[in-house]
């Protein structure tokens, strides 16, 4: 089957974890939300751009769809309250992540030294169940309390803030960030400070 590379510009990826840049395939959550998995293609395309896959996953159907949806929005709302989450949430999260998943396999690379081989999905099924997992690791890890929303007032991007200061505010310095400053820079110019 033809693999065409996919271009990963449609979809945010500043999130640091795979499970919270998957709570981004639906940006401005609230009124201004604009949905990036609208048809199942869409979600292979994710897949793919996420090098999680390297094919279409063949069994992308409106159902897996609507459990990609389902999923992605009981991820976003526990992320945003990780310290008081709702139990029908982490149901909903504990169901994919119990699920099995191809593991990891080693093999000779170059110079017969041993490589990992991820395993690459093919199945809707076990990218749910692979984003899953990475949250059910994320929310019970060191990094728990450190999922935050960006603080640009127009962006509802969430983000993993490992730096060790812990004072990262923007999905992205170059998005958000940038913005930002310019935006404070023309404030003091218009105060003449
Ligand atoms: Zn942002």
């Amino acid at each position: 089957m033809a693999d065409t590379r996919i271009d990963p510009a449609p979809f945010r990826w500043y999130g640091g974890r795979i499970s919270v840049d998957f709570t981004a395939t639906l940006t401005g959550h609230g009124p201004s939300a604009v949905e990036q998995l609208r048809t199942p293609t869409d979600l292979s395309h994710w897949s793919r751009a996420a090098h999680l896959s390297d094919a279409p996953l063949p069994d992308a159907t409106p159902r897996a769809l609507t459990q990609a949806h389902h999923l992605r929005e009981a991820l976003h709302r526990t992320f945003l309250h990780a310290a008081k989450p709702d139990p029908d949430d982490l149901d909903t999260i504990s169901t994919w992540s119990a699920r099995s998943l191809p593991g990891p396999r080693i093999a000779t690379g170059p110079n017969d030294a041993p490589v990992l081989r991820r395993p690459q999905l093919h199945l809707t099924g076990d990218l749910l169940t692979l984003i899953a997992r990475d949250g059910v690791d994320l929310l019970t890890g060191p990094h728990s309390h450190r999922i935050r929303e960006c603080a640009a007032p127009d962006c509802t991007l969430l983000f993993v803030d490992v730096s060790r200061p812990g004072r990262r505010r923007w999905c992205s310095m170059d998005a958000c960030g940038a913005r930002s400053k310019m935006a404070g820079y023309r404030a003091r110019k218009t105060q003449g400070v």
